[in-house]
């Protein structure tokens, strides 16, 4: 049949058999989410987090934070694997939606500068700290390549008082398909939940992929300035 439909000469049977072709070569994709780990890097949870993540071979995307980084440079390099994408949270963690135009630029050019100095990575997203956006980050975002990323699951692992198991509970009974997943590089009860969260929904056959990579599985093509919360499946 393919060989019958290239015969035609058409351009419509050439894209008809490389569209089968395509189809029957690609598996279905498993459901996949991206956890992400903002405030980083920390002398007390950055390590551990990372060893986790390491051994249970699962891709994670960090959110950085520039002063963290200069505080921290060490740590930082530990996250130059490249199974994690490494993401701009702002130099000072102040609100962006307070800051000016040239204050927020420069919040991005120093942390970026700062991540790709301690770990060779190339920071391709954003996320505003609190998840505060306004016109004015949406602007400077588009103007600086970066699409800003939310999150649509939030375990609250930064209230305190919240218990490891809360932590893990809140995800595994919320989660859907194509889920990011807001977690903190802060707190003793994040690492501790991270093993249960990780294994838990390996078990129901969750993937755990990048942002960007979630973004692309799931057919949604980032736009710079426009804010994501989710990637639902075939959103694109
Ligand atoms: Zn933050």
């Amino acid at each position: 049949m393919h060989i019958h439909i290239r015969k035609t000469g058409t351009h419509l049977g050439v894209c008809l058999s490389v569209l089968i072709c395509l189809f029957l070569a690609v598996p279905a994709n498993a459901a996949a989410v991206a956890l992400t780990f903002d405030d980083g890097p920390t002398a007390k949870q950055t390590r551990a987090i990372v060893e986790i993540l390491q051994k249970e071979d699962v891709l994670a995307t960090f959110f950085l934070c520039g002063y963290r980084l200069e505080e921290y440079e060490e740590i930082a390099s530990l996250l130059a694997d490249p199974d994690f994408e490494l993401g701009v949270h702002g130099y000072s963690h102040q609100p962006m939606n307070d800051l000016n135009e040239d204050v927020l630029q420069e919040e991005l050019d120093s942390t970026a500068k700062l991540i790709t100095e301690y770990t060779g990575h190339t920071p391709t997203v954003m996320r505003p700290p609190g998840g505060l956006t306004n016109d004015t980050v949406q602007k400077i975002c588009t103007q600086n390549g970066y699409p800003i990323i939310l999150w649509s699951v939030d375990p609250e692992d930064w209230r305190p008082g919240n218990t490891a198991d809360f932590v893990s509970s809140r995800v595994l009974e919320q989660i859907r398909d194509g889920d990011i997943i807001l977690l903190h590089d802060l707190n003793r009860r994040t690492t501790d939940a991270l093993p249960d969260i990780i294994r838990e929904l390996k078990q129901q056959g969750f993937e755990f992929l990048t942002v960007s990579e979630l973004a692309e599985r799931q057919g949604v093509a980032l736009e710079s300035g426009a804010s994501y919360y989710r990637f639902s499946p075939n959103s694109g």
